[in-house]
């Protein structure tokens, strides 16, 4: 298949899908495409955010964090847990009872 090199623009009969002329060309675009990462992923300024948990402000760095602290991470999991099965026993009550009582009668 005839395709146009991402890097020098060469037209070159590529196989396997890649779109570099040569190993060259590979390496180029190998090496832009780690900077990019690189420049991303340090180019962000830190922010501050308020620990659901304990509401101590902290820096993040990374983006998916929400707690301070393994601890804090941790205690929210479980509270969530607990409020998850709550709503879902409240929700699902009639349900719940029927399945237990047919476990309990395929078990007799
Ligand atoms: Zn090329
Ligand atoms: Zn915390």
């Amino acid at each position: 298949m005839q395709k146009k090199c991402i890097v020098c623009g060469k037209i070159f009969n590529s196989k396997n899908g890649v779109i570099t002329c040569s190993h060259e060309c590979y390496l180029v675009r190998k090496r832009e495409h780690y900077a990019r990462g690189n420049f991303t992923r340090y180019s962000g300024q830190k922010k501050t955010k308020k620990c659901p948990v304990c509401k101590k402000i902290f820096y993040i760095e990374k983006k998916h964090l929400i707690y301070c602290s393994v601890e804090c991470r941790e205690i929210a999991t479980k509270e969530k847990k607990k409020k998850y099965f709550k709503n879902y026993y409240e929700d699902n009550k009639g349900k719940i009872i029927e399945r237990v009582k047919r476990n309990n009668k395929k078990t007799i």
